[in-house]
């Protein structure tokens, strides 16, 4: 159990988490195969032959974003939700509507009159945020505990183990003073025609999800710029810039 005082099982929880859930470019089957202790026998061409969802789908062009700014306040909406006692015991979830501005923890920061510097500071960060959807505050949130600016700390009940958000207050004074920057990973796709050729012509099927000419960008006015080196016949979608609507869509591919 990751609770437990074996301390390698959580950072082999998070290496897991990170190659198989968050990871865009590593195939699943790869990943699974190294967790079971079997990775230096794997060959994705082989083993996976295509199957999987991250072999199957588009070339994935990442685009490096800094979200340095975006990942302090989120530092510091759980700085302020325990300093001034509104929640004392944060979960990821909890952390992550806090940070969107919505939830019970969120209106005790926004409706807060007593003026203090921390809270007001906070309102302040808060309305320079970028509007960004659920699922992207989740990533970012995601990859600041799997990057190390957030610890897991699991309180035990009689039934369960729960695991609320702390600060690794070390990395936060790293990313003020700009030791560190926190990054993000965004892709965009592009299909795979080398691969397909290799294959001899057999037919694949293209998930519908694969099949939308731009992913969701996490920062609005970020263009990410697209591979142009391959001349296929393939007619080419222009660039498409992706403005984030603050809406509280769950859908997402
Ligand atoms: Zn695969």
């Amino acid at each position: 159990m990751v609770h437990e005082s074996n301390s390698k099982a959580l950072p082999q929880l998070h290496t897991f988490v990170s190659g198989f859930c968050e990871a865009t470019d590593v195939c699943r089957r790869s990943v699974l195969a190294n967790a079971f202790g079997e990775g230096n026998e794997f060959v994705p061409e082989k083993h996976c032959n295509q199957m999987c969802d991250v072999c199957l789908k588009d070339v994935t062009v990442h685009v490096s974003v800094n979200c340095t700014t975006i990942a302090l306040y989120v530092l510091d909406v759980l700085i302020v939700l325990k300093e001034e006692a509104i929640k004392l015991d944060v979960t990821f979830s909890q952390l992550v509507d806090a940070a969107r501005g919505v939830g019970t923890s969120w209106k005790s920061i926004s409706t807060n009159t007593s003026k203090k510097g921390s809270i007001e500071s906070l309102k302040g960060a808060a309305k320079r945020i970028p509007s960004m959807k659920k699922m992207e505050w989740e990533a970012l949130t995601m990859a600041m505990l799997l990057q190390g600016f957030l610890i897991e700390g699991f309180v035990s009940t009689a039934y369960s183990f729960t695991s609320y958000m702390r600060v690794n207050l070390n990395a936060r004074e790293n990313l003020i003073r700009g030791d560190r920057v926190f990054i993000m990973q965004q892709e965009k796709k592009e299909e795979k025609k080398e691969k397909n050729k290799k294959k001899g012509g057999k037919k694949k099927k293209v998930s519908a999800s694969s099949s939308s000419s731009s992913s969701s960008s996490l920062i609005p006015k970020v263009v990410a710029s697209k591979k142009s080196n391959v001349g296929e016949k393939r007619k080419r979608k222009p660039p498409v810039v992706v403005i984030i609507d603050s809406s509280d869509e769950d859908d997402f591919d």
